[in-house]
């Protein structure tokens, strides 16, 4: 499938089909820690870079073949509201199952009048923020010229107060930088304006391709849950698995799922074994098979092996035509 993916596991969203609208990477943000690279060139124009009624037809097939989905997840190759006809896709979902829908967003874009509107159907909306303070917010998420701090925030404090489902703020915790008390407390001080339902804790555990991230210490964590905890309900999230059982074409699948971003070996071990029960050889079959195709490797992170694709390959998704110019 060119769009959908999955469904991958996790502690926030159980099981959940990954539907990605966008040519890779499209966004709106540089971040330190992207596991897709660097964003060779910001993409700030809202587009429908591929036709809804294509992918709603991949959705539609993939809600056939994969029972027991928790949730529809739209996310991907970079900032997912860059897609422009997101509000009809949520609709057209919401028509075909009752399964509920989130959006994985930087939320860039939320000072939109019209991108908040195209979101008020999701079930769950899960913008990110990384920093209390507009220094920060460039030393991490490095976005496009006048994507501003104090825009990101008005954005979503404008979405918080016309949205009525759940709002669950993302917050990456990257060791040495956003970890220190002071810097907490800025975020703190930010996230009681937005008043998420939840904040959800992620951690920096797959490497980023362009510069090396640490994760932040065990009693680094537990402070950013305390002084977060202040102004909001915080869960840090375990880690969830991935599930290739309904995998027509394994190595389809797991492409699609490495594309996006960083698999721990380990990881895709045990999804493959659960995929073939007492046939212990086939996952080093599947792995061997990745390596001779060429397009992937193996890299280190924290001491784990994780599988990646070479540079320069991606799944077949074309880009029509990225801009760089922000419409600001
Ligand atoms: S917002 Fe997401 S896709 Fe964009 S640069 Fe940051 S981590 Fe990467």
């Amino acid at each position: 499938m060119k769009y959908v993916f999955g469904p991958l596991s996790s502690k926030r969203l159980g099981q959940s089909l990954g539907v990605d609208l966008l040519p890779p990477k499209s966004c709106t943000w540089n971040c330190v820690y992207c596991q897709l690279g660097k964003t060779k060139k910001f993409a700030t124009e809202r587009q429908e870079f591929f036709p809804r009624e294509e992918i709603l037809g991949e959705i539609r097939e993939a809600l056939a073949i994969n029972k027991g989905i928790d949730w529809i997840t739209f996310v991907g190759s970079g900032e997912t509201l860059l897609y422009r006809g997101i509000g009809w896709l949520i609709a057209e979902v919401k028509k075909l199952t009752t399964t509920p829908v989130a959006v994985i967003t930087n939320g860039s874009l939320l000072f939109m009048p019209e991108v908040r509107e195209e979101l008020l159907q999701a079930d769950a909306v899960l913008p990110s923020l990384n920093a209390g303070t507009e220094a920060l917010h460039v030393q991490i998420d490095r976005p496009a010229e006048g994507l501003t701090f104090r825009r990101h925030i008005e954005g979503l404090v404008a979405f918080r107060h016309e949205y009525k489902g759940r709002l669950w703020i993302e917050v990456m915790l990257l060791g040495g930088v956003n970890d220190s008390d002071e810097a907490l407390r800025d975020l703190a001080a930010v996230l009681k304006e937005i008043n998420p339902d939840m904040v959800h804790i992620v951690l920096p555990t797959r490497p980023a391709p362009e510069q090396e991230v640490h994760l932040p210490s065990q009693e680094r964590i537990e402070r950013a849950i305390a002084i977060l905890s202040e102004v909001a309900t915080v869960v840090h999230p375990l880690k969830g698995n991935m599930d290739l059982r309904c995998a027509p074409d394994m190595l389809e699948a797991v492409t699609a799922i490495v594309s996006r971003h960083p698999v721990q070996q380990r990881e895709l071990h045990k999804a493959i074994k659960e995929c073939f029960p007492g046939e212990s050889d086939k996952s080093d079959d599947t792995m061997q098979g990745m390596l001779a195709t060429g397009r992937f490797k193996l890299v280190e992170h924290e001491g784990e092996p994780y599988w990646v694709m070479v540079q320069g390959d991606t799944v077949s998704l074309e880009p029509s035509g990225l801009s760089s110019e922000p419409p600001l």
